[in-house]
């Protein structure tokens, strides 16, 4: 074998498109990068345009503090966040994002567009990525107080990944998932998606128990709120709420399964098995439970900072919550009537 070659620093634009093998997998980890900004920024309102299931086009735009224009080609920076500044700040990070590579990785692998106005500020800018070099040019663009974020022809520079992408049905039905599972935890924001110029979702802010019971019933279907008991227990500093599918609404599948740890929704092995061993008596085997719930605990006991895009989480004492999810969703389990108990699977 030949001498190994010398050792070269990446190009910036290499080191992103790696980077982006990580947390861009698909329009719908795009699209899920980007409503997160959204939220990060204080949007109440968020419109999402898709053209073939995001292959072709994702617009995310929101009415949030927006971006200075110096700030601009920053924010497509790799490394570069608002969100954090020290270590410390990891602790108690409460934003969604905080890693300063998502616009980085994207635009490394699609053409993105990133149009912005800061509150209070009389003019909007725009800066262009094509994957190129990161040199973005900052110009004068026509936006109201918010930012605009375009993907278009995602993958076009990367081939091989391009391959792995599915019919733009799936590919649709993954983004729609991802706006459903942050609609879900931002009740206060409003949140439309259009597909191929069809309305699909229009969820409008939910402030009071009604209307956010309305958007659960939207997102999940009204029979699972019909069959739904609504929970809220607090003791010892951990508060869950939310809703309990009863076991008449089992499901052949965990399709219905959210969970959320302070706003953020994990796919967790404890949570899970908590969950699980409190339906235990109560479902038919290979049946799954349907929930929508909500765990709020001091943000300096849990660990986000885990995978930039596993759902997993690390609590300081796993055995207190776990003993905590699994008693509260065991008490309310109970209270159903035992004929509702082991009801044959709808
Ligand atoms: P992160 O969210 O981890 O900070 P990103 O690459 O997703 O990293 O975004 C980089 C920065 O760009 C953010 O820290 C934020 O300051 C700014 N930004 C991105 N999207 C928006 C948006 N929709 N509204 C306001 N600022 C945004
Ligand atoms: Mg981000």
């Amino acid at each position: 074998m030949s001498a190994p070659a010398r050792i070269q620093l990446l190009t910036p634009r290499l080191a992103n498109q790696i980077a982006a093998g990580e947390v861009v997998e698909r329009p719908a980890s795009v699209a899920k990068e980007l409503l997160e900004n959204s939220l990060d920024a204080g949007a109440a309102r968020i419109d999402v345009e898709v053209e073939q299931g995001g292959i072709k086009l994702l617009r995310v735009r929101d009415d949030g503090a927006g971006i200075e224009a110096d700030d601009l080609p920053l924010a497509l920076a790799r490394h570069a966040t608002s969100k954090i500044r020290e270590l410390e700040d990891l602790e108690r990070v409460l934003s969604l994002g905080f890693r300063g590579e998502a616009l980085a990785s994207i635009s490394s692998v699609a053409r993105l567009t990133l149009t912005s106005r800061r509150r209070g500020t009389p003019q909007a800018w725009q800066v262009e990525a094509e994957g190129r070099d990161m040199q973005p040019r900052v110009q004068p663009a026509a936006h109201p107080d918010g930012t605009t974020v375009e993907v278009r022809d995602l993958f076009f520079n990367t081939p091989a990944r391009r391959k792995f992408l599915r019919a733009e049905k799936t590919e649709f039905d993954h983004l729609q998932e991802v706006i459903k599972r942050l609609a879900l935890t931002h009740f206060e924001v409003g949140f439309h998606l259009r597909h191929n110029g069809k309305s699909v979702l229009s969820l409008h802010p939910a402030a009071d128990e009604t209307s956010r019971a309305r958007r659960v019933a939207s997102v999940c279907g009204p029979a699972f709120l019909e069959q739904a008991l609504p929970i809220d227990i607090e003791r010892g500093g951990l508060r869950l709420w939310g809703w309990v599918g009863l076991p008449t609404f089992s499901r052949s599948q965990a399709d219905l399964q959210y969970f959320y740890v302070n706003g953020r929704m994990v796919r967790d092995k404890l949570v899970a098995h908590a969950v699980r061993q409190a339906y235990r008596d109560v479902l038919y085997n290979g049946r799954h439970p349907a929930f929508v719930l909500f765990l709020e605990i001091d943000p300096t006991v849990v660990d986000v900072n885990v995978h930039p895009t596993k759902h997993e989480v690390r609590f300081r004492d796993s055995r207190m919550v776990h003993d905590f999810l699994y008693g509260t969703l065991h008490r309310a389990l109970a209270d159903v009537r035992p004929e509702d108990q082991l009801a044959a699977p709808a």
